[in-house]
């Protein structure tokens, strides 16, 4: 599960991340905002309106759920499921609130933040955007991204992402996945299955 604020890069790593191995499956999200430019229902997200998103909760199909910037946001369980079935590395990218919930209900989820090297670079990567957005939304994910920062100590790990380093993240984000995969706690039957004749 991989959090971080507007502006840590996050996008762009996690896109790199799935290019590298098929190991690594990508959660499609459901979220009832409108898709930006060349944004695909069923790749980038579930375009779904707020009523079908609502009886979705209500039906249990979404593993974790929140509201940001006055959107619905969620994880759509069945998928998930499948794919872990499957043995993939599945790849939630998810804002704090959701991750909080993940990590109530799958202990086992790895919880990882990108963020950037400091507070400067963020301002300047969300000011330099060119998106033509105005000094208040600026602020407010300034004020998003401090919020999101508050929550690392209940991650797992912290990727930081620094200017023209994506390979850098990618490759960090590698080795957090290969040492998990190497926990005791994950390989519990190892020994039954050792001494079996
Ligand atoms: P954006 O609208 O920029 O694509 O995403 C806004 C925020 O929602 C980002 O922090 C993103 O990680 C988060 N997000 C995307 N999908 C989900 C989801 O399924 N559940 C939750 N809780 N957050 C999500």
């Amino acid at each position: 599960m991989i959090s971080g604020p507007s502006g840590s890069g996050k996008g762009t790593v996690i896109k790199r991340l799935m290019e590298t191995s098929d190991s690594f499956v990508y959660s499609v999200s459901a979220t009832t905002r409108a898709p930006r430019v060349g944004e695909k229902h069923g790749v980038n997200y579930y375009f779904i309106d707020k009523a079908d998103f609502e009886s979705r909760i209500a039906s249990d199909m979404m593993l974790e759920h929140a509201e940001y910037c006055g959107n619905y946001y969620g994880t759509p369980k069945k998928e998930v499921n499948d794919n872990l079935a499957a043995g993939r590395n599945v790849i939630l990218e998810i804002e704090v609130a959701g991750a909080m919930q993940i990590k109530e209900k799958c202990p086992d989820a790895v919880m990882l933040m990108i963020t950037p090297p400091d507070f400067a670079t963020l301002e300047a990567r969300l000011r330099g955007r060119g998106d033509n957005v105005s000094e208040e939304v600026i602020r407010k994910r300034l004020e998003t991204a401090k919020f999101e920062l508050s929550h690392l100590s209940k991650y797992d790990y912290i990727v930081v992402n620094g200017d023209n380093m994506v390979d850098e993240a990618v490759r960090d984000i590698i080795g957090v996945v290969e040492a998990e995969k190497h926990r005791v706690t994950r390989a519990e039957d190892f020994t039954k299955k050792f001494f079996a004749e």
